[in-house]
């Protein structure tokens, strides 16, 4: 079964509403309708642009696809400052990005957080984009597939089959983020590989060849071509050069 591509935005802590809903129109705006038969594009804009992007592309009728880069794994109650999967859902959410390398590291989010927080979005008919990526250290020592792939099964524990279905995965090496330090396009063939063949080994061929294995890392639109031509990569998370709107809508046009 063929895999549609899938090249996600990531905002980060960037872009208040106004700018937000700029950046949405250039990108829509600059990809003909035919475009989104073939990829899907989407933006992760922060919390509070939300509501206005999705004003925006429904009622605009765009094509574009949105979400959230975390969500809560409670669904209400006194969790100061968190957001909840059943607030996500009612904006509209298609994506929500769970265990991204600096949510592990800035607020010490651990594999059982992140199973937490990929159940979470199940629950509430979202799509979980799970990163898993290696620092520096770990890849020097050779032990970058093992790291991903022990991320990748922790952070789906007690999920079903079906619900692994619906997983997409971003491989993010840790040391090629914000960097402009781009992984070579075999480094990324080689874990989104390994990311396919644990998930085929623990819940069958069939969904692991259903599962979108996006890359991550300094991806812009001069290595998008090379990296998404590799077999098991099916498409990117894009930090800094998603925020420019002429750049993330040329490399969303070459995938
Ligand atoms: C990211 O943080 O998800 C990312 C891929 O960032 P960048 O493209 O800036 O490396």
């Amino acid at each position: 079964m063929a895999r549609q591509p899938l090249i996600a935005g990531n905002w980060k802590m960037n872009l208040n509403h106004l700018e937000a809903i700029a950046l949405v129109q250039k990108v829509a705006f600059a990809l003909p309708e035919k475009y989104f038969a073939k990829v899907e594009v989407a933006v992760l804009p922060p919390f509070t642009d939300i509501r206005s992007v999705q004003t925006l592309i429904d009622g605009d009728n765009l094509l574009l696809k949105y979400g959230a880069q975390d969500i809560s794994e409670h669904d209400s109650g006194a969790y100061t400052g968190d957001v909840s999967g059943p607030m996500l859902a009612k904006l509209g959410c298609t994506y929500v990005v769970v265990g991204h390398s600096e949510r592990r590291e800035y607020h010490a989010e651990t594999d059982e957080v992140v199973n937490k927080k990929v159940r979470a979005t199940l629950k509430h008919g979202m799509t979980p984009i799970l990163c898993v990526g290696e620092q520096l250290d770990v890849r020097e020592a050779g032990n970058h597939v093992e790291h991903c792939t022990t991320q990748l099964i922790n952070a789906l524990k007690g999920l079903k089959a079906e619900q692994v279905r619906q997983v997409v995965v971003a491989y993010e090496p840790v040391w090629a983020i914000g960097t402009g330090k781009v992984a070579t396009a075999a480094d990324a063939q080689e874990v989104c590989g390994a990311v396919r063949g644990a998930l085929a080994d623990k819940y069958g061929q069939e969904i692991a060849d259903e599962v979108r294995v996006l890359y991550g890392g300094s991806v812009k639109s001069s290595n998008i071509g090379e990296l998404i031509g590799q077999a098991d990569v099916d498409g990117a998370l894009v930090g800094g050069a998603s925020l420019n709107g002429d750049e993330f809508a040329k490399l969303s046009a070459m995938a």
